[in-house]
């Protein structure tokens, strides 16, 4: 077969990544946009000695799993890759994703999916999924760009490239995103303000950060610029400040040619900088350029597993490595007696010291610097100890130091919340060749209709 030959196949696995992939005459195919149980017709795009790439050209027979994606443009942008799935059949794809990986690659035998366990076995726990897996989403950050026949456009980037699908109400959205583009983009259009052009390093306005506190309702504009000015900003503010609910105007200023959205400085039009939401009874301020989680509903779930696997009866010293803006160190607070939060990007602890002082928590300290760095140095210089070591690492996972370290400090209980599966496995097969015992495992769904899932694990020392 070469490029652009078609050929029949059924889809019988996914991948990691949500493509579907079929086995014919013994060889490979990964094809997008497909189910398990499709029967369909592929394009050849790309081939390998073992395995091939193809296009979905049509389903000849859908699997009972498959719905009409809801977005119009499912297939064209690259946000979402399991629109065409049932919701009940993602979360049942991530959490044999979860269970493939720790099995596989972490060796863990013992463990069954949920209600599929026998005796001596290690049950997972139901994944955590959405009750609503749509307009979850309390962020967006869309890219303004011309239409061929001139017009100012946004929307969202195809996969892997930069040509704009024109969207503006993608549906894991709030519906308040479509309002406020249609103001900026009149806006632009009246007082000939230009989109910035990647090619020629041209234009003014490069992206519209959009944010939402779900609890307090709060909005956040923040327009990303090419420059230090924009011009009549007092009428674009006026005209934003028609929602109630508009709490921080600001434009961020990137003058750098790169793929990299926002850049370093903030100029502040209306409010005080930051607006201001709560996350199960804790509340924290967020700047436009804070990291903060993107699904509130979910990350309750998500935080409140970690805190219950970590056993806290108030007597305990925690801490919680790669933690951000100390979201799920002031979760941990709560219930601990002290919490120490580690995170290597500085601007992200100042917001937690902020966060926790906003709380009035003093039981939490925070410290700037690597894991692999800071946790060696305050064990081995200032004799630290741990109750209980929660870690939240990216998706590369943990430094080899840092579980070497968390080995020698010996708590009684690891929590591990992971982003990345696979590398969640390798960390685990570490621990429990090590002395600790796989507990609990739970997967959590933070982003409904995306390939991505979260998962919790309980980790205990053995005696
Ligand atoms: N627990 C936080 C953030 C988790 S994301 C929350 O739930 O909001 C992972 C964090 O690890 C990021 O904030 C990233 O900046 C940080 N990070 C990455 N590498 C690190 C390292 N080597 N040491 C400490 N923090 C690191």
């Amino acid at each position: 077969m070469k490029k652009n030959d078609e050929f029949i196949a059924v889809i019988e696995d996914l991948s990691g990544e949500g493509e579907g992939i079929a086995r014919v005459d013994g060889y490979v195919w990964f094809i997008k946009d497909t189910v398990i149980g499709d029967r369909v017709r592929a394009g050849v795009m790309k081939m390998k000695k073992t395995y091939g790439f193809a296009r979905l050209i049509e389903v000849l027979e859908p699997s009972a799993d498959r719905v009409e994606p809801r977005c119009p443009v499912a297939r064209a942008c690259g946000g979402c890759q399991l629109q065409m799935m049932s919701y009940e059949a993602q979360l049942r794809f991530k959490e044999r994703k979860i269970y493939n990986n720790l099995k596989r690659i972490g060796g863990m035998e013992m463990l069954a999916l949920p209600s599929e366990g026998g005796a001596g076995m290690l049950e997972m726990e139901p994944i955590l999924g959405m009750e609503e897996p749509w307009r979850y989403r309390n962020k967006a950050q869309f890219p303004f760009g011309k239409s061929k026949d001139g017009r100012v456009i946004t929307g969202f980037y195809a996969g892997r490239t930069h040509a704009i699908i024109e969207n503006e109400d993608c549906l894991l959205g709030v519906t308040e995103n479509r309002e406020i583009l249609e103001i900026i983009k009149h806006f632009m259009e009246e007082f000939g303000i230009e989109p910035y052009d990647e090619n020629s390093h041209t234009g003014l306005v490069r992206h519209a950060l959009i944010r939402k506190g779900f609890a307090t309702g709060e909005l956040m504009v923040s327009l990303v610029i090419n420059g230090k000015h924009l011009p009549h900003a007092d009428v674009l503010v006026e005209r934003l400040c028609a929602f109630p609910n508009m709490a921080s105007i600001s434009l961020n200023i990137n003058t750098q040619k790169t793929n990299v959205i926002l850049g370093a400085e903030l100029i502040n039009l209306f409010g005080p900088g930051y607006i201001t939401d709560t996350i199960g009874g804790v509340k924290y301020q967020i700047s436009p350029l804070s990291f903060y989680q993107v699904n509130p509903a979910q990350t309750v779930k998500l935080y409140g597993t970690a805190l219950e696997y970590a056993g806290l009866s108030g007597n305990e010293t925690v801490w919680d490595l790669y933690c951000g803006i100390g979201t799920i160190s002031l979760f941990l607070a709560q219930k601990a007696k002290k919490v120490y939060g580690v995170e290597i990007v500085p601007q992200a602890i100042d917001d937690a010291k902020r966060n926790a002082a906003l709380n009035g928590m003093e039981n939490v300290e925070f410290f700037v610097g690597k894991a692999e760095e800071v946790l060696p140095r305050e064990y081995e210089k200032n004799h630290v100890y741990a109750d209980v070591i929660v870690v939240d690492p990216p998706r590369k996972g943990c430094d080899q130091v840092c579980l070497d370290t968390i080995l020698e400090m010996s708590p009684k209980r690891v929590v591990y919340v992971s982003c990345d599966s696979a590398t969640l496995a390798r960390d685990l097969k570490y621990l429990t060749d090590n002395g600790y015992e796989l507990k609990r495992v739970r997967g959590c769904d933070m982003f409904g209709q995306g390939g991505h899932v979260e998962t919790v694990c309980l980790l205990v020392k053995l005696s």
